[in-house]
Order: C-alpha cells, then structure tokens, then sequence
C-alpha cells in the first residue's frame, strides 16, 4: 500500500514547536509575545495565542499547575493536566514554544522567600470580589507571573479578560515593577463563550449536563444591568452566590457616573467555582 502524504509530512509539522522545561532554553525566545496558562487548553486559551500572534513575534506558551494560587481546600490535585494534547492544541494554532516547567524550576529556593519579596497591587486587595473570597490566592498568582516574566523576558503578554480582577492584578504589577520586565507591554483579550453563552473554563469539565444549563445563569446575570437584577436572576438559576456585582472597569470599586463600569459574578454549583464578567453601557451589555 502506497503511505499517505499528509502522514508523512506529520512528524515534520509537529516537529517545528519546541516543548521545554528548563529556564536556560528560555534564552533565545526573549523578547517573544507571552500566554501563562495552566494548561486543560481550550478555545479561550487558543484565541489568546492568536492574540499573541497578532504581535508578529515568537509565541511562547507556560503551562504550569500554580499551587501557590490555591488555597488547602481548593482543587490543586484534581486540576485536569493534559501536556500533550495542550502542547497538539497549542501548536495547531501556531504557538512556537511551550514552556512547562517543574515546581522546583519556578521556585527553586523555595516559595516562602519568593511570597515575601513582592508588593501586591492594590487591585488585588481593595475591590473585596476575588480577593475577599480567596484571600491567599492572588499573592500566589502575582508570584508566580512576576517568576514567569522573570525567567520568559516577554515584550507582550497576554491575559483574559474572562478572569478580570486578575487581569487589572497584572496590569498594575507591571506597571508598579517599571524596568523589571523592559517594558512589557499587556493585552486583555475577549471572553470565549460555547453556544450556550458559558464562558469557557478549565473547570467546566466537571459540570454535568444539569450543571451546565443552571450554569447559564451566569451569562444571564452578568446582562443585568442592576445587582438587584443579577441576583434575583442567579437565584432563578438556583446558583449559590458569591457576589453580583457592577463596578468601575478600572478600579472595581464603586461606580462613578459617567465612567464605564462591569457586572461581575462568582457563584458555585456544588463545589465548581464559576466566574464571568461583561461591561455594562446605559443597562445594555455591550
Ligand atoms: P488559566 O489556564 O485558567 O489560568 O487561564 C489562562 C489564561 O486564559 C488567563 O489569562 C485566562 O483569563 C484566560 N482564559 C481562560 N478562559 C478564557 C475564556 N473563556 N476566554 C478568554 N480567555 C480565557
């Protein structure tokens, strides 16, 4: 039997994005455009990665497992890994580098010392969303992104904005370190919802059907253009509220007349934590 072309030609494609776990082979991609990740990929991740193509320079992807950014109770152990169908995802959109390193490569002096260096943004104290329901976790998050940039020396980094408070986080950590990262340069990329209007997340692999249609509610209320609303809405969905909010886009803190402002939600079914977020213009989701 004569072999397939394409087949052939399949170890040569897959061979043109380099996977790399130790900081030394970091070197000559400085400068890249830059997605941290904690891996499970799926389109919200890929749709950053194209973002960060967008930047016309090498794309480097992290897929790291933080356990600094999860509190005792949280699902560090259960979280879904996947390296190598991240790594097929990653590639098929254009990624050149996935970089996956060990606990040991990202803290190697151990992780209490490296806690205790870093000045937190203020964002990530002072809106009381995120930060009041997991208190440990933005310290943990800030931690390992300032280890990351350390070590990837990016240009262009880019985050969700489906995770907003942390992408306000990130925003100011690099503004705060100045000349640390050389000017490092963040883009928000747009929420990826599936047909149903659910944002992705990693964690929705664990919804069952059920779940999945009460999770709705989540979309459903962020178009409310009242908390009131949002909250009657999260309850008809019979959602377990950990707040519904509108706030100001840039500080998350009260609204200010005249300026934009964001409705943002948190809420669990049974023990999966969900968030979403959308910006608000007149009481019409834009
Ligand atoms: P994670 O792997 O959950 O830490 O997410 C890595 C990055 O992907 C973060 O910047 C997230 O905000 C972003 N992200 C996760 N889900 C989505 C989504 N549905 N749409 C856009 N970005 C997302």
């Amino acid at each position: 039997m004569g072999s397939d072309p394409l087949r052939s030609l399949t170890p040569f494609i897959l061979s043109t994005m380099k996977v790399i776990t130790s900081a030394d082979s970091l070197k000559p991609f400085r400068g890249c455009a830059f997605v941290p990740t904690m891996g499970a990929l799926h389109d919200g991740h890929l749709s950053l990665i194209r973002e960060a193509k967008n930047a016309d320079k090498t794309v480097v992807v992290s897929i790291f497992v933080n356990p600094e950014q999860f509190a005792p109770e949280e699902d560090l152990d259960k979280y879904p890994r996947n390296l190598e169908q991240d790594c097929a995802f990653a590639e098929s959109v254009g990624a050149d580098v996935v970089f996956a390193p060990s606990v040991e490569t990202m803290y190697p002096t151990g992780s209490n010392e490296s806690l205790s260096n870093l000045h937190i943004p203020w964002a990530a104290t002072k809106p009381l969303l995120e930060d009041a329901c997991r208190p440990t976790h933005f310290l943990g998050v800030c931690v390992a992104v300032a280890r990351l940039f350390d070590l990837v020396q990016p240009s262009i980094t880019v985050f969700g904005l489906k995770d907003y408070q942390q992408y306000l986080v990130i925003k100011q950590l690099i503004e705060q370190e100045g000349k640390r990262w050389s000017d490092l340069q963040i883009i928000g990329a747009g929420i990826i919802r599936d047909d149903g209007g659910l944002a992705m997340s990693s964690r929705n692999v664990y919804l069952t059907t059920d779940q999945r249609s009460q999770a709705l509610g989540l979309h459903k209320a962020i178009r409310c253009s009242t908390e009131k609303a949002m909250l009657e809405t999260l309850d008809v969905y019979g959602l377990d509220v950990e707040y519904a909010v509108i706030r100001d886009s840039e500080t998350l803190l009260a609204p200010i007349e005249g300026k934009p402002t964001r409705a943002l939600v948190a809420a669990r079914l049974g023990h999966i934590r969900l968030i979403d977020n959308a910006p608000v213009n007149m009481g019409v989701q834009l």
